[in-house]
């Protein structure tokens, strides 16, 4: 490993990520001295990809790669004990893969609830209506967010947004829905959020990832999704966060389908940061906030939830032309 740049005596201190092993400056000036953290999270929130199963292949899927496309219903229990275990008030957001696909998926749902846990699901919302409707039913107590992903590979919109809509009116919670803003799907996505939004739905766009990172777009690309609320109506599309105080390891964390647990997804990404594993005792959750170490934040989770300090995002432009 190389070792971090040095830096004159006396100058403002400066952030460092580690990308492949190799320390880097960070490019932006980081003014966390400035900016304390974040009152301590009521509400935690866990991501738990429960599975790496998907039954679409979609080609800007960021696990496409992945040879290892399995679920383990066996240790369903294990995963439950320790989620439930976890201190104070939780919310488990199951992801995959598509953790529909998963063999104990609604038993995983009903156990989380009678555990008092809220629910929420990421989804590509190609279950029949029968199951969908029974996850409404299973998660009704506690009912969470389902952010349906409309994948334009796979399914036509107007039949996505009519089964979208009628979920809507039997799931107590909240329902978005989210595509990936690709460069084939961009010159749509501008149509496709009125069409949503006029029947009463969200839509979210979210920046598409290529080798751990947002492609690079052009200005007229970065402006259409600002203008479309940014990633998940944050106003944001790539936020530089390092340095500042975040409760991301203490009030969120990600859990991946063999119960390994990381701070965030880039601190998975760089497998760093690690929390143990749920499943093997060596699960150890943060206390307290600490200071971000990566350059791009992708957590919209901790973002949106106060877990750390954000800025006001970059002005949107007034009339996108995607
Ligand atoms: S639906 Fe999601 S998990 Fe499945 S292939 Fe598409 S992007 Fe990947
Ligand atoms: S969630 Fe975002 S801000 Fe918090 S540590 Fe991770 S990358 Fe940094």
């Amino acid at each position: 490993m190389n070792n971090p740049p040095d830096r004159a005596p006396g100058a403002a201190p400066i952030a460092l990520y580690v990308d492949g092993g190799v320390f880097v400056r960070n490019a932006e000036p980081v003014e966390s001295a400035a900016i304390p953290a974040p009152p301590y999270p009521l509400s935690g929130v866990v991501s738990w990809n429960m599975n790496t199963t998907c039954n679409y292949r979609c080609t800007y899927c960021t696990q496409r790669f992945q040879d290892d496309r399995a679920q383990w219903a066996r240790d369903l229990p294990g995963f439950i004990d320790a989620f439930c275990a976890l201190p104070g008030d939780w919310e488990i957001k199951l992801s995959g893969g598509e953790p529909f696909q998963h063999p104990g998926f609604l038993d995983a749902v009903r156990a989380l609830v009678a555990g008092g846990l809220r629910v929420s699901v990421v989804t590509n919302f190609s279950a029949p209506r029968d199951t969908l409707r029974a996850f409404a039913a299973a998660s009704e107590v506690r009912p969470g967010l389902l952010s349906a992903s409309l994948h334009l590979e796979y399914v036509e919109a107007d039949a996505f947004c009519r089964k979208v809509v009628w979920f809507a009116g039997i799931h107590p919670g909240r329902v978005v829905v989210t595509c990936v803003a690709t460069r084939e799907n961009l010159p749509q996505l501008v149509a496709l959020h009125a069409q949503f939004q006029a029947a009463g739905i969200p839509f979210r766009v979210q920046p598409e990832k290529q080798d751990r990172d947002v492609i690079a777009y052009r200005d007229s690309e970065l402006a259409t999704i600002r203008a479309l609320g940014g990633h998940n109506g944050t106003g944001h599309v790539a936020p530089n966060l390092s340095g500042r105080s975040c409760w991301a390891g203490a009030r969120y964390l990600i859990v991946d389908h063999r119960g390994n647990a990381y701070r965030c997804y880039p601190a998975r990404r760089y497998r760093r940061e690690g929390l143990g594993n749920l499943l093997d005792g060596t699960f150890r959750l943060r206390l307290d906030p600490a200071p971000c170490v990566y350059r791009y934040c992708n957590c919209t989770v901790p973002q949106q939830r106060g877990m750390v300090a954000m800025d006001p995002p970059p002005p949107a432009a007034a009339s996108p032309s995607a």
